[in-house]
């Protein structure tokens, strides 16, 4: 085994983030890896949680997710910086073992080639096998996805409903508000990230695109099967 980290590229609503779920359980059931010893770095949670905590970056990150726009590089990069260090020492002390059983899967990050040099940096002391796993998933199958998905207001999953109660605490179910906006959102995938796909074999181990149509079950065992 060795340090790997897993870069889920896709557009938002693509699927990268269940594919990453899929390869969490694979790794625990097949390569007898336990949860802890992955870590799941999305930057979707890591600007909610900021936001929840009611930081004062929290309010600033709340203000531009709420006007739909993209929140600048320089912010995402601290929060996957502080993110990525945790989660080496975390890791780290669960496994005396063997330093290098460890894995990372990076959901949404980078987004743009401002943040791809700023991950390539934070990278290059760390000695990791870095994998990029894209989903090409059409537009017109994220949009009917995402207009048919609610996230629960109160316990925060989210659910293939576009009414009706959430199935795990009842509660209300809503529109996610970045959901509102994914016309927009698309568009600045099509214009910033889809083209750092190619930029990433310059820091990459090893790459590969899938069709989006494709099972996140198959695709994951395969994903598993060839890196380790
Ligand atoms: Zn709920």
């Amino acid at each position: 085994m060795r340090k790997t980290l897993i870069i889920l590229f896709g557009a938002p609503g693509s699927g990268k983030g269940s594919l990453g779920d899929k390869i969490k359980e694979q790794l625990v059931n097949h390569k007898g890896m336990r949860a802890a010893e992955i870590s799941y770095i999305s930057t979707g949670d890591l600007l909610r949680e900021e936001i929840a905590a009611q930081s004062e970056l929290g309010m600033e990150i709340s203000q531009i997710v709420n006007s739909g726009k993209l929140v600048s590089d320089e912010i995402v990069a601290t929060l996957v910086e502080k993110a990525l260090s945790h989660s080496d020492e975390f890791v780290g002390s669960l496994c005396e073992k063997d330093p290098n059983r460890r894995i990372i899967l990076l959901d949404g990050y980078p987004r743009t080639e401002t943040q791809r040099l700023a991950l390539a940096n934070m990278l290059q002391d760390k000695e990791m096998f870095v994998v990029a796993v894209k989903r090409n998933t059409p537009f017109d199958v994220i949009k009917k996805r995402v207009s048919e998905r609610r996230v629960c207001k109160n316990c925060k999953t989210t659910h293939l409903a576009s009414d009706g109660k959430c199935p795990k605490c009842g509660g209300e179910l809503i529109i996610r508000k970045d959901d509102a906006v994914i016309e927009q959102r698309l568009t600045e995938y099509e214009t910033n990230t889809a083209p750092v796909w190619n930029k990433l074999a310059l820091m990459c181990n090893a790459m590969q695109a899938f069709d989006g149509m494709e099972d996140a079950d198959a695709v994951a065992k395969w994903i598993v099967k060839k890196y380790f």
